[in-house]
C-alpha cells in the first residue's frame, strides 16, 4: 500500500496517509489543519532505496 503525501494549497500544512489506490481515486483526502480540499498530491515511493541518503 503506497503511502501517498499531501500538502494544502490553502495553508501550506504538509501531511502523509496511507490509503488504498481506490481511497486516493475517491479524492476523500482533507487537510487535517483547515479542512481544505485545494491539496496537492504527492508519492511518495516506499521502494526507493534510501541507503544513499545520508
Ligand atoms: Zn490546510
Amino acid at each position: 500500500m503506497p503511502i501517498y503525501a499531501f500538502q494544502c494549497k490553502a495553508c501550506g500544512k504538509r501531511f502523509e496517509q496511507l490509503e488504498t489506490v481506490k481511497q486516493h481515486d475517491q479524492h476523500t483526502e482533507r487537510c487535517p489543519k483547515c479542512g481544505s480540499i485545494e491539496i496537492e498530491h504527492l508519492i511518495i515511493d516506499i521502494n526507493v532505496q534510501t541507503s544513499k541518503k545520508t
